[in-house]
């Protein structure tokens, strides 16, 4: 009889710590978050410029992301955001496809044919190359009303950014909202319209083309971010949502310090709110990586107590330099050392594959 307790205790123990390295391990939900064109530099300067502390700090795991493409040492968002959502390099230009132009299935599909909801959340058009790379397959970035119409052969569930220029305003005079609506998408025009959103599928074009500035459309990416995983988490197995801090680029393109640090700011705040989801649901993965830097930001000086910092571009476009990768949550040691950047949809994918 005591041999048969011990036996039984061993057998519990087992039990309970399998399914514990189980959960451990394996995430029900993935939020993957890309600050396009968002390198140390930038994070640092917004860092400064907020006192010394940013959210991402909570992030308990740290590596490093190669970035250059199929074709280029430099890559561009579309090669860029293909790497990051397909697990491909590709050439620049190059949306959801390999460099011969085949079609590769994204984060998204992958996501949807494990029964999970699936989302993409952005401030610039949907359809600009980062969100697009999750949903669509075309040859050329700028085929912004093809990658529209894209949207409709996806599974997506939601996504919310702007572009409705792309879905109602177009060459072939299809009005993609109707045929969004058949598919029992809420289309919503505007914040309020994305916050009523309860349940079931929703396609927020916020803006003809592209959403504002940090500064103009206050805190739109975290309320669309916070609505989408409110509609997602719905599903009992999960989901995965990607949300794009999409302007920290074009500041750099611009040379612009004080966007620079406004939009990345604007970013981390929707990185706090994500990680207090992820603390709290316990089951939730974090990733937060950039496609790649913009502008060549450099750190000349700064002064942490009157929040001063002194930033040097050294060109418009992007650079080479390896990029950040901060993780949370079930999985987060996976994405430690330096990887390349197809090496982190591929880890995701592996994690649900298991
Ligand atoms: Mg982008
Ligand atoms: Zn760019």
């Amino acid at each position: 009889m005591f041999y048969n307790y011990w036996k039984k205790l061993t057998v519990m123990f087992i039990f309970c710590a399998s399914v514990l390295t189980v959960s451990a391990q394996t995430p029900k939900n993935i939020i993957f978050m890309i600050g396009d064109g968002m390198g140390l530099a930038q994070l640092y300067a917004a860092m400064t410029a907020n006192g010394g502390q940013l959210n991402i700090e909570q992030c308990t795991y740290t590596g490093f992301s190669k970035t250059y493409s199929a074709n280029h040492y430099i890559t561009d968002s579309a090669a860029g955001g293909t790497a990051l959502a397909c697990g491909v390099k590709t050439k620049n230009g190059m949306i959801g496809m390999s460099p011969d132009t085949v079609a590769v299935p994204s984060l998204v599909v992958f996501a949807a044919e494990k029964k999970k909801s699936t989302g993409v959340v952005a401030v610039c058009s949907v359809t600009h190359a980062t969100p697009a790379s999750f949903v669509a397959h075309q040859d050329n970035r700028n085929k912004d009303e093809a990658i529209a119409s894209d949207f409709l052969k996806s599974p997506i569930d939601v996504f919310i950014g702007g572009g409705l220029k792309f879905f109602q305003d177009r060459s072939d005079k299809c009005d993609l909202t109707k045929e969004l609506k058949k598919k029992g998408y809420l289309v919503a025009l505007n914040m309020e319209e994305v916050k009523k959103a309860e349940s079931g599928k929703l396609a927020g074009l916020l803006a003809y083309e592209h959403p504002e500035t940090a500064l103009e459309r206050g805190n739109m990416l975290k309320e669309a971010s916070l609505t989408a995983i409110n509609l997602l988490n719905q599903n009992k197995n999960g989901f995965f949502l990607m949300i794009e801090g999409s302007q920290i680029d074009w500041a750099g393109h611009d040379n612009s310090e004080s966007r620079t640090i406004s939009e990345t700011l604007d970013f981390d705040a929707t990185i706090g709110a994500v990680l207090d989801f992820a603390k709290n649901d316990g089951n939730t993965l974090v990733v937060i990586t950039a496609d790649h830097e913009t502008g060549g930001l450099t750190i000349m000086n700064g002064d942490l107590k009157k929040r001063d910092v002194e930033l040097k571009f050294n060109k418009t476009d992007h650079t080479g330099l390896m990029v950040p990768v901060y993780a949370y949550g079930p999985g987060a040691e996976k994405f430690t050392g330096i990887q390349e950047n197809i090496e982190i949809p591929m880890k995701m994918k592996k994690m649900w594959s298991e």
